[in-house]
């Protein structure tokens, strides 16, 4: 845990996705970007055997990947100091051994070793677990209680309900062109009936075998004493093994296409009988912070007895995540003060910087600015997070930080998530740098090899002053005359340790980010960071006209939107997300994307997805902006920055799918010109409580307003994903209302630290190893 990492920690951190991809199967899709990416980063300096063996690894079959691999492995287990994980069992063999039954396995153990069944290893390694650790932290993101069937007669209109019976009829019914309506009658076993309903969704179709067992939850929508059923989530019930899915309260966790939840749960289940749960925190932390064991919170997250339990397992896994995020935080503040660049950063150049602009800052970007100037005048090394909705003019604040970077004789860099973002900031800064004779250059993976080359030579030779770029091209393939201040767009999609290995080469950094979240958490999950916040959005903005209606009107809403695209203008339609599984979210776009074909024949509609690469979607988005086509219907990955002023409408199907602060960045992709703009939210489900969220958005355009809105009214106990707090490391996490259990894991964490600095005390040498395998896992899941 020094700061300099050992070639221990090192070859570890190698290790351990090398590992991992063997496990998976050699397909090379474990480490994103491929294990050849993995060997060409710092990472892999140390161990040049290791890069030999291993070249050309994505030309190899998969048995001759194995073979690589495994003596790759074997060169990494053998140098240097031996770690407590070299004890544990190198995955060395094709089939390793399985866990008898009654078997404890190491945390480390690979995945296949659980006895999940054919392919079980393949489908865990799919979804990113590929070891015991992995599957035990894998929390299911909310929870079913399936324990009493409610009274059909007691369900009220809009309530959700989860009902569990046997398919008795089935029926399907196509009223028009691109409409399929899917309905089957459910027997439970009291022998209620009730009416469950599909829309658009032909996929389900070969699930509902008549004599199928069902398990569905969805709002009910009564029709006089009928109970109707528009489902949400349906799982098939084996008979043999329903018992971890029926009766009793049931995690329902993140899956994907061809993994059933009944197949997550037994993992888990396996998974929490072989794992030693020994407790890393002494009983008398727990006892003091009132936490339960760790055993406890385990079984009680995966598998509850009752409510209480998954209460107690809520609080001591959340507290947990925040005690590592602290811990890890604390450990690498030891080299948070830096010799840094120390800039002039001249008032005389600030004037001009702004004299140049079509505008003057607000009040808020010259307070922000003033912070980034202090700052870069001392010597220690800036790490300052500028925090502001989209378009309050962050990229302006850190165009006139570039320039007077460049002012002061230094490069600068700007990098961004997506090459459509680089793309847009390039077009930006040489519009606010041009005029100044700055030169800006733009490096992304779309260029010739040669005009890639041509640029790294130039930005080597100080030929160009500010680059922008992707961040892996600029990280990995770029070598600075003189690098001063590197700017982070969009940090919350990187992470935590890349920001590290960036700062490791020194310069000033400032990161952007739009995600708002209340400042007691930024302070957590950004810790070594400083925080500045433009809480104002620039004059002249016309609102964005924010419209919620049920989607029984919806033709009207496709009507306006038409009226919108005879005036020239584009929109954008953003399905829902159908939160367990990417496959359903692109069919349903698919099909919506068709259905808006029919009914608006004259408009040109195009479609954007997640399972798309990053090279597609800049394609489709380049296209979109140059107004090739006049609709983009999509999944949310439009949620990212992407700015296309002659977009004047955001449609959101499914609005109550959305959280609050999602549906707000959704909005902020329109009205980024000076044209009147609107979003339109069609509500699939009208209850009194959606209502209520839905018109916070409507009746407010203060994206902290809102998160803080969202936060209070989401009820105890339900959990987000890490998609939704856009945090890697916190995946119980619920931001607001935690600020308690944040302040303990800080104390804690202070605590052991200032007994034990380096955590070398027997007594805690399970919390640190603990530390070490949350934090790389994480790493290499998120930053990789
Ligand atoms: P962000 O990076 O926070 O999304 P930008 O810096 O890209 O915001 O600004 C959004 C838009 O507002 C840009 O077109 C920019 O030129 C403009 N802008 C920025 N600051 C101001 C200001 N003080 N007054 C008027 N317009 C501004
Ligand atoms: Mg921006």
């Amino acid at each position: 845990m020094s700061e300099m990492a050992t070639v221990a920690e090192l070859q570890e951190r190698l290790r351990r996705p090398l590992a991992a991809e063997l496990a998976g199967g050699c397909h090379d899709r474990v480490v994103a970007g491929g294990v050849e990416k993995l060997l060409s980063t710092p990472l892999a300096g140390p161990f040049p055997k290791v890069r030999e063996v291993l070249s050309g690894y994505a030309g190899l079959d998969e048995s001759a990947r194995a073979v690589a691999l495994r003596e790759a492995l074997t060169l990494l287990g053998s140098t240097g100091k031996t770690t407590r994980r070299a004890a544990a069992p190198a995955p060395t063999k094709m089939a390793p051994p399985q866990a008898a039954p009654g078997e404890r396995l190491p945390l480390d153990a690979p995945a296949e070793r659980l006895n999940t069944g054919p392919g079980g290893a393949r489908k865990l390694s799919t979804l990113g677990l590929h070891t015991l650790r992995d599957v035990l932290h894998a929390y299911p993101h909310r929870h079913e209680d399936r324990r009493a069937l409610p009274d059909l007669a007691d369900v009220e209109e809009g309530q959700k309900v989860t009902v569990m019976g046997t398919v008795v009829s089935k029926f399907r019914r196509a009223p028009r062109p691109g409409m399929l309506i899917l309905e089957i009658v459910l027997e439970t076993p009291s022998g209620g009936r009730v009416k469950a309903t599909w829309f658009n969704q032909p996929w389900v179709e070969k699930q509902l075998r008549e004599g199928a067992r069902l398990v569905l939850t969805g709002r009910a929508k009564k029709f006089g004493r009928q109970t109707q059923l528009s489902v949400e989530h349906m799982e098939t019930v084996d008979k043999a093994e329903g018992s971890l899915s029926t009766r009793r309260i049931v995690g329902v966790y993140d899956a994907k296409e061809g993994i059933s939840q009944e197949f997550l749960r037994k993992a888990a289940y396996k998974a929490l009988e072989a794992a030693p749960l020994d407790d890393y925190l002494p009983a008398h932390w727990r006892r003091k912070y009132g936490l339960t064991d760790l055993g406890d919170a385990l079984w009680g997250i995966h598998f509850p007895r009752d409510e209480a339990q998954l209460a107690r397992a809520h609080g001591r896994l959340r507290f947990d995540e925040y005690l590592f995020l602290e811990l890890r935080m604390l450990l690498q503040g030891e080299d948070a003060v830096l010799q840094g660049k120390r800039f002039e950063a001249r008032g005389e150049d600030i004037n001009k910087f702004e004299a140049a602009l079509p505008f003057r800052f607000t009040n808020a970007q010259r307070r922000v600015l003033l912070e980034i100037t202090d700052d870069m005048r001392s010597d220690q090394q800036m790490a300052r997070l500028v925090q502001g909705d989209v378009g309050s003019g962050k990229t302006a604040v850190a165009a006139c930080a570039l320039y007077l970077a460049v002012r002061d004789g230094y490069q600068g860099a700007l990098m961004a998530p997506t090459e459509i973002l680089a793309r847009q900031h390039y077009a930006n800064l040489c519009g606010y740098l041009g005029q100044l004779d700055v030169r800006v250059g733009l490096l992304i993976g779309a260029m010739t090899p040669k005009a890639k080359l041509e640029m790294q030579t130039r930005i080597a030779e100080g030929d160009v002053d500010v680059v922008v770029g992707t961040q892996a091209l600029i990280q990995e393939n770029v070598q600075f005359d003189n690098l001063g201040l590197a700017v982070v767009d969009e940090e919350h999609r990187f992470g935590v340790q890349q920001r590290r290995r960036l700062l490791a080469s020194r310069p000033d950094v400032l990161v952007m980010s739009a995600t708002p979240i209340p400042r007691s958490l930024a302070l957590t999950a950004y810790g070594d960071l400083e925080l500045s916040i433009i809480d104002e959005l620039p004059p002249g903005r016309t609102p964005i006209e924010t419209k919620l209606i049920q989607d029984t009107a919806r033709q009207q809403a496709y009507g306006f939107v038409m009226g919108q695209i005879r005036q020239g203008r584009q929109a954008y339609v953003v399905t829902a997300l159908i939160e367990e599984n990417e496959n359903l979210e692109l069919l349903a776009a698919t099909q919506l994307a068709d259905d808006l074909k029919t009914i608006l024949p004259e408009a040109r509609i195009d479609l954007l997805h997640g399972k798309m690469s990053a090279a597609e979607k800049d394609y489709v988005m380049e296209r979109f902006r140059a107004h090739e086509f006049d609709i983009l219907v999509s999944t949310t990955v439009i949620e990212v920055g992407v700015d296309v002023p002659n977009s004047t409408v955001m449609v959101i199907e499914n609005a109550e799918r959305f959280g609050l602060a999602q549906l707000h960045q959704l909005r902020g992709r329109v009205g980024r010109g000076s044209l009147q703009s609107y979003c339109v939210m069609i509500a699939g489900e009208t209850s009194l409580k959606t209502r209520k969220r839905l018109k916070i958005i409507e009746g407010s355009t203060d994206g902290f307003v809102i998160a803080e809105a969202d936060l209070k009214l989401r009820g105890p106990g339900e959990i987000r994903g890490t998609r939704q707090s856009g945090i890697p490391d916190l995946r119980l996490a619920d931001l607001a209302n935690d600020a308690d259990i944040i302040e303990q894991a800080r104390e804690l964490a202070k605590h052991i630290l200032a007994n034990d600095p380096r955590l070398e005390h027997p007594r805690l040498q399970y919390l640190r190893s603990e530390l070490q395998n949350r934090s790389s896992s994480v790493a290499y899941r998120e930053v990789i």
